[in-house]
């Protein structure tokens, strides 16, 4: 079938909304018609060759939508269903049976390899491939075919054009507290960096009872909108040090903390602004060889506990459904971070997501 889908054709050029052939689903996929997809900073990165993914792409990753057709081997799904999608994972590597399939030892090439296993690839632009599968779903195009195992079926009581960034951004903030921090209530947790994910780590937070939220940015407006959401303190770190500034709040050190930026200078803040015994989680991305500096002479008599984590650490069929039900339940109010943006504007929300105008765009298609 024909499908429109914007295309990133080379790095650090705009993505072009071309009309493409989607191929037939294979028997254990889905074909879902894409509702809305969130747009991530990794759709950036990799549109400019971070990681070295073969372009021609559809990128997108964070999709929810309606299944259409569904695969003859696929059990648990019918057409009519309403779907996020999670990243890709084989299901059957150690990592993926012992409950941590973002870890899965095929998580690369599933996610980033841009093609089926087989090599194919499902779609095509006059007889040649064009990188499908991005994440498990290159959610750039208004129909795709995914494995059905990375598909989640959401209720019809929420409204599931603001539900795709549960299967990436926010699930991975969110996760990174709920999955591996796991702050106790009434701890004291600093995130640095304001963006989705950072956001999205600070209602986990606060969805988890901790009562010291520090955010940490540069950008003032940034800083003034996660007061409004919850923070219990700010700190912009172009004006002052933020480990001083942490450790002043927090009487010696936070608890917990998350560095969602990815700046190796802002690693080592978050690990000196630690607590004695206390938990960090880096989920920011970085540049294929960057490097962090950790003081490990001072930190191992601090005993401080660093976690690099992926995806929030999340089983997304388990998390998924326990982020909608804090949403319902408005404590985890995710939806403060979405600005729609019509399929023609992608380009538009890219660029207001890199000046930091948006916190997390959504494709509405
Ligand atoms: P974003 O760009 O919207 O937010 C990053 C924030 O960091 C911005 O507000 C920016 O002002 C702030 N920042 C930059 N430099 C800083 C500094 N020196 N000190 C303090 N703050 C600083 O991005 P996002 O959508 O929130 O995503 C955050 C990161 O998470 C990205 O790198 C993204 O690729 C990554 N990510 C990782 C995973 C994973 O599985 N680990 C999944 C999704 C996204």
């Amino acid at each position: 079938m024909k499908t429109r889908a914007a295309v990133a054709m080379a790095p650090e050029q705009a993505l072009d909304i071309r009309e493409l052939e989607l191929d037939e689903p294979r028997s254990n996929e889905l074909r879902v018609r894409i509702i809305a997809s969130g747009v991530c900073h990794t759709d950036a990165i990799i549109r400019d060759q971070w990681y070295p993914v073969p372009l021609p792409v559809v990128l997108g990753h964070e999709g929810s939508g309606i299944v259409d057709a569904v695969g003859s081997d696929v059990a648990g799904f019918s057409i009519g269903d309403k779907v996020v999608l999670g990243p890709a994972y084989c299901g059957s590597c150690e990592q993926c049976v012992s409950g941590h399939p973002m870890y899965c030892v095929n998580f690369y090439d599933r996610n980033f390899g841009v093609q089926r296993p087989d090599g194919s690839k499902a779609f095509s632009e006059n007889g040649t491939p064009v990188g499908s599968h991005f994440f498990g779903q290159s959610s750039f195009a208004e129909y795709t075919n995914v494995v059905a195992h990375s598909a989640v079926k959401v209720p019809n009581d929420v409204p599931l054009d603001i539900l795709g960034p549960l299967g990436c951004g926010i699930m991975t903030g969110s996760g990174a507290v709920l999955n591996v921090l796991k702050p106790e209530a009434g701890s004291s947790v600093v995130v640095f960096g304001t963006g989705a994910v950072g956001m999205a780590g600070m209602l986990a937070a606060k969805a988890a009872g901790a009562t010291t939220i520090i955010m940490v940015d540069i950008v003032e407006s940034r800083l003034e909108y996660a007061k409004e959401l919850g923070a219990t303190h700010t700190v912009n770190s172009k004006e002052v040090d933020p480990v001083q500034a942490i450790k002043e709040i927090t009487g010696g050190g936070a608890q917990y903390a998350l560095d969602t930026t990815g700046v190796p200078m802002v690693f080592t803040q978050m690990t000196n602004s630690l607590a004695i015994r206390g938990h960090a989680a880096l989920v920011g991305a970085a540049k294929l060889g960057t490097e962090a500096k950790i003081d490990i002479g001072t930190q191992l008599l601090a005993g401080i506990n660093v976690h690099l984590v992926v995806e929030g650490d999340a089983v997304p069929k388990e998390f998924i459904p326990r982020l909608i039900n804090l949403y319902r339940q408005g404590l985890f109010p995710f939806d403060k971070l979405i600005k729609t943006y019509k399929f023609e504007d992608i380009n538009q929300a890219f660029a207001d997501s890199a000046d930091g105008s948006t916190l997390k765009p959504v494709i509405v298609y």
